[in-house]
């Protein structure tokens, strides 16, 4: 048999036991000593799981209360100045990143400590999974300061698994965090780093670890000579071999430039992701070095189809051959980013479940793997002929499929993809149609989605109440956001997104061609989950999906009222998407059926529509070589869904965490004519895109970080105007929270608002 492992195991738990266990912690109703026990009882539960489907190893290290690379600066002591935990300091011996620090670290605050500028967060790669940012100092140290994954290694040997840890590798955690202060190299920092490293090396050894997975994701990008050369460095300062075996884990993307690089690296065995990028495997295994394990990361560790393991079987054999004990069976990536059990879907088609496999299924896909690969007994037979039947059962189906959508698409021609008039003209027709002050007001779409709102889509969704008194009740807390939001004196309101779970997940449930689940949550970052839809069959909108909801809301208002979509780029990346079409063809579908629903809201009255992109992002390709392409059909399915609008129309769009230096042009391409970012937590600095590209329609740069229940101060809100209007004329600015506030309280965000109000009338004075 061959040796099977994961490179992770989801850790929210199949309830979301984490979430709801953290949450409570940090809401006071939770004793740390309560949350560290359920922290555990996951854990044993995993582990468990992973030993029941035959893995040679269990992983630990996955875990992690908030983020696994803010795991890693605890571990490291990258504790930055303004959180010095109490009493301690990094420099003395054996401190402990306490786990209020942590949590203040992750989110500005917890139950103890003062609250604190959060870190900053962004995406983990091409994923919808976002990690805590390391940041660095000019007198940057490093010290040992968790014993968090050593604990738990110890915790998982005491129950009698066999471990293998896993730990962020130097440079790809360095690569990840950001220089704070200063003006230095962040690689300088690597001689400083690689002795920790040797430490926790060193400590594994001495618990009795044989294999450490030591991921370095970036080796999957476009890295810079100096860069490699540091690899070269850095893992020839690691090896040791009095120390334990590394695996060198890559996942995302092929190994493109830095493949030799990695094939030569002085470690023991390679992880390679084989879902992305391989066309020529047998290069890889030519040039590996005949003692290296190589683990193929067969299993697609980010999305949730069953595994044509036939087809796998036939692509093993030749290389099993050659490869012999070296060869190690494995998911391409860690499952962190798939829901945890498909087996509690009940409500889900019994067709489409047959099609899926989650984590725990994907488990037991290895196991049967390494058996049929290995022994190809009738046993296995009959199991991989089941799974034939269903993979055929997808192929074949009809549910799949939709003339009128294939045609629609093809129909796509130049009429659909531009406005009229250029920006500037339009934009005077907008301003004629509404007036606007000076830095007009507004927010991002969502307002809280308090308990009253969950409990009310509880009572419909248990059919406890009728859909009438469902949409009675959600018109009512419609009602009440407008109110408040009038009393704000905001400008541009919105209906607060009352009826929506999630923003995606919404418009997906009213499309065709999408299917849902109960409880395939999957963590998007600390204690928040998302829970993507299937994408399973061509897609197509059956009837307005807003329409009443906007309507209703301007109703009540005089003030225009913005409708609110999910765009097309954002549903798809924000979905588990079927890989038998293209990504652009099937974006292309969705913006179809979008830009129906704009052209309905149009004609009942709505002036102003936002279309959120907020993944537009994190769609881009690994490698910079294919970014035009994604970018190229990104901006057309965005421009399908909103050009087909009257130019007196105004379409505002919203990004969260854009980083958009390099994807300026594509992001002006795009031609709304409001953009909202998030700004707040890099303190505007991300205008500094804005320094040789002038973005040339309007933009409101987020003034109030959402993902920190800390207030903004009305100064705080008008320094930051201060410095974006240093970057973008004053005429073209507006001010808006930098994300939607749906995961906040109402006082926090009343209080918040009034402040941005004020802030926006102290500007105008002082224009
Ligand atoms: N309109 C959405 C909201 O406010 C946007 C959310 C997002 O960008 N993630 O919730
Ligand atoms: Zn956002």
């Amino acid at each position: 048999m061959s040796i099977t492992h994961i490179p992770g195991f989801p850790r929210i738990g199949k309830q979301r036991e984490l979430k709801k266990a953290v949450e409570a912690y940090w809401n006071g109703d939770l004793a740390e000593s309560e949350l560290k026990e359920i922290g555990k009882i996951l854990r044993a539960r995993h582990w468990q799981q992973q030993a029941d489907a035959g893995l040679d190893f269990v992983t630990v290290g996955d875990f992690s209360w908030y983020d696994q690379v803010l795991d890693m600066s605890a571990t490291l002591g990258v504790v930055p100045p303004r959180f010095a935990w109490p009493g301690k300091s990094p420099t003395e011996a054996e401190p402990q990143v306490d786990l209020n620090t942590y949590f203040r670290m992750a989110r500005g605050r917890a139950p103890e400590g003062k609250p604190a500028h959060a870190c900053e967060m962004t995406k983990w790669f091409d994923t919808n999974y976002h990690y805590i940012v390391p940041e660095f100092y000019p007198e940057q140290a490093f010290s040992l300061c968790s014993t968090k994954l050593f604990d738990e290694i110890a915790e998982a040997q005491q129950l009698g698994y066999t471990v293998k840890p896993v730990i962020l590798g130097p440079l790809s955690y360095l690569w990840l965090g950001k220089v704070k202060e200063g003006d230095f190299d962040k690689l300088n920092l690597l001689d400083k780093l690689l002795p920790c490293y040797q430490q926790i090396l060193a400590k594994l050894h001495q618990q009795g670890i044989e294999w450490l997975q030591i991921d370095e994701p970036i080796l999957v990008l476009d890295l810079p000579a100096a860069w490699q050369a540091a690899f070269q460095r850095a893992y020839a300062t690691l090896q040791d071999s009095t120390l334990p075996n590394t695996l060198l884990t890559t996942y995302f993307d092929d190994l493109g430039n830095n493949l030799s690089l990695a094939c030569q690296l002085p470690v023991s065995g390679l992880h390679i992701d084989t879902t992305r990028g391989y066309t020529n495997i047998a290069t890889l295994i030519e040039i590996l070095p005949g003692e290296k394990i190589l683990s193929l990361g067969l299993i697609d560790g980010r999305n949730i189809w069953k595994t044509d393991l036939n087809a796998l079987i036939e692509f093993l054999t030749p290389i099993k051959e050659k490869l012999h004990d070296r060869l190690w069976l494995s998911t391409s990536c860690s499952l962190l980013h798939v829901p945890v059990d498909l087996e509690q879907e009940n409500k889900l088609d019994p067709e489409i479940k047959s099609w899926l496999a989650f984590a725990t299924q994907k488990l037991a896909e290895i196991q049967l793997l390494n058996s049929a690969l290995n022994k190809g007994t009738k046993k296995e037979e009959k199991s991989l002929q089941l799974i034939n039947d269903a993979i055929e059962s997808r192929k074949n189906s009809q549910r799949t499929y939709s003339n009128y959508v294939r045609e629609r698409v093809a129909g796509i021609n130049e009429s659909f993809v531009a406005r009229k008039l250029p920006f500037p003209e339009r934009i005077r027709l907008q301003h004629q149609q509404v007036e606007l002050p000076l830095f007009p007001t507004t927010t991002i779409g969502s307002f809280p989605q308090t308990s009253k709102v969950r409990h009310i889509r509880q009572e419909y969704k248990q059919g406890i109440i009728s859909e009438e008194v469902y949409r009675q009740k959600l018109k009512q807390e419609i009602a009440f956001a407008m109110q408040k939001q009038e009393a704000l004196g905001l400008d541009v309101l919105v209906h607060g997104e009352a009826e929506r779970n999630d923003m995606v997940e919404y418009f997906g449930e009213q499309l065709s061609g999408f299917a849902f689940t109960e409880h395939g949550w999957v963590q998007s970052y600390g204690s928040r989950c998302v829970k993507p839809p299937i994408i399973y069959g061509d897609v197509a909108r059956q009837k307005p999906m807003t329409l009443d909801w906007i309507s209703y809301a301007q109703s009540l208002t005089d003030k225009p009222v913005k409708g609110m979509l999910t765009g097309p780029v954002t549903i798809l990346n924000w979905s588990f998407v079927r890989n038998d079409l293209p990504l652009e063809n099937i974006c292309l579908q969705i913006a179809l059926a979008l830009r129906d629903e704009v052209i309905d809201l149009e004609t009942a009255g709505t002036k102003i529509i936002q279309i959120d992109e907020a993944a537009l992002r994190e769609g881009l390709p690994l490698k910079k070589q294919q970014w035009a392409h994604y970018l190229k059909w990104a901006v057309k399915s965005f421009k399908v869904a909103a050009s087909g609008v009257k130019d007196s129309t105004q379409i505002h769009t919203h990004m969260c965490y854009s980083e958009f230096n390099d994807i300026i042009q594509a992001v002006a391409a795009m031609d709304a004519d409001v953009i909202t970012i998030e700004t707040s937590r890099s303190d505007m600095k991300l205008l500094d895109a804005f320094k040789d590209f002038s973005y040339p329609n309007d933009i409101g740069p987020g003034v109030y970080d959402i993902h920190s229940p800390n207030v903004p101060t009305v100064d705080e809100i008008v320094n930051l105007m201060h410095h974006a209007k240093e970057r973008i004329p004053l005429e073209r600015l507006w001010i808006n929270p930098d994300c939607g506030l749906k995961t906040r309280g109402w006082e926090e965000v009343e209080a918040a608002l009034k402040n941005m109000v004020k802030a926006a009338k102290l500007l105008r004075e002082q224009v």
